[in-house]
């Protein structure tokens, strides 16, 4: 279990994500990723494997991703290896709908092999992805009412950070035997794993 960063606000999401995980990499981790977005417009999502620096590399600092609602993620590989697919975040066909996760989804393979039945396609070898794909399954317009009929099928742990492209500047934050955290600042809302960040 690793690390989670969420933010929404009125300043640029990616550094401050960044700085975030950055006060998280004391836990390990074996790869990273970033996914923020300007209003509805779609994500951008970026990832690397290995250090946040090179996560740090690839968007400039945070720079090269414009957008004041983001979330942020440290792995630690439990289903699949590391690797820039494998990292965090996971999304669904179209990404409108983004995830990032803490802990162990127990059941994935069931609900995996029902998914890929219904025609969903996994990039991943997490067990992650299909709490994206699941996600998408049963979204019709409303975040809490997807979220809560997830929260019946997984079992498992789990920490999550999720974004729906249609509900612009809004994060949602779940938990279950997980830890994650929610603040409030003058300039946002934060959500993460560990105080520090
Ligand atoms: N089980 C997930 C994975 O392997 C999340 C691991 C974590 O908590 O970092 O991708």
């Amino acid at each position: 279990m690793c690390g989670i960063v969420g933010f929404c606000g009125n300043k640029q999401a990616a550094p401050i994500l960044l700085d975030g995980l950055s006060k998280l990499e004391y836990r390990g981790y074996d790869s990273a990723g970033l996914a923020v977005r300007d209003g509805s417009a779609q994500v951008q999502i970026v990832k690397a494997k290995g250090r946040l620096k090179e996560l740090y590399a690839k968007t400039n600092g945070g720079q090269s991703l414009i957008g004041t609602c983001g979330i942020g993620h440290t792995r630690w590989a439990t289903h699949g290896e590391p690797s820039d697919v494998n990292a965090h975040p996971h999304y669904n066909k179209n990404k409108n709908i983004v995830v990032v996760h803490n802990g162990i989804i127990e059941n994935y393979l069931k609900l995996k092999q029902k998914l890929e039945k219904k025609g969903y396609e996994f990039v991943s070898e997490t067990d992650t992805e299909v709490l994206a794909h699941l996600l998408d399954y049963y979204y019709q317009g409303n975040p809490l009412q997807a979220i809560t009929k997830v929260m019946h099928r997984v079992e498992g742990s789990y920490a999550l950070g999720i974004m729906f492209q249609d509900h612009p500047d809004e994060l949602y934050a779940v938990r279950k035997d997980s830890p994650l955290i929610v603040g409030e600042t003058e300039n946002g809302c934060v959500i993460a794993s560990d105080v520090p960040a």
